[in-house]
């Protein structure tokens, strides 16, 4: 087999517009749930006598936030992917530029990074 027999971008192409619009619904279904629930919480967080209920009602604020954090994240990840598509270098390594092995990006198509590059790169993010 030559190595052009594989070609990630056009095989993870749509993976990635999928998960992106995965996203997308996800942010869009925890806006309206923090709208919906937000006049409930205030409720619960005024009206908590209780202060574990009170401490439920504000552990509930924080995961959404935390929610939403990740999502965007998620996003920002999804769509550098797709950025290095259209520069035809998804599926290579942006640390070490080596291939980034199949089985990874079909687990994680906006991996951008090799596992070892990964590893260190969360261990000193920023570096
Ligand atoms: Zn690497």
């Amino acid at each position: 087999m030559s190595s052009s027999a594989f070609s990630p971008s056009t095989r993870s192409w749509p993976l990635l517009e999928a998960r992106r619009s995965t996203v997308a619904e996800l942010q869009e279904s925890l806006r309206l749930a923090e709208r919906e629930e937000f006049g409930i919480r205030v409720v619960e967080v005024v009206g908590a006598f209780d202060v574990l209920d009170r401490a439920n009602a504000v552990e509930s604020r924080d995961s959404a936030m935390l929610r939403a954090e990740v999502l965007s994240g998620n996003q920002l990840q999804i769509e550098h992917a797709m950025q290095r598509a259209v520069e035809g270098r998804y599926g290579l390594c942006e640390d070490c530029e080596d291939q980034i092995p199949g089985e990874r990006l079909d687990a994680w198509p906006e991996a951008t990074r090799c596992v070892e590059c990964q590893r260190r790169h969360e261990l000193s993010p920023g570096s």
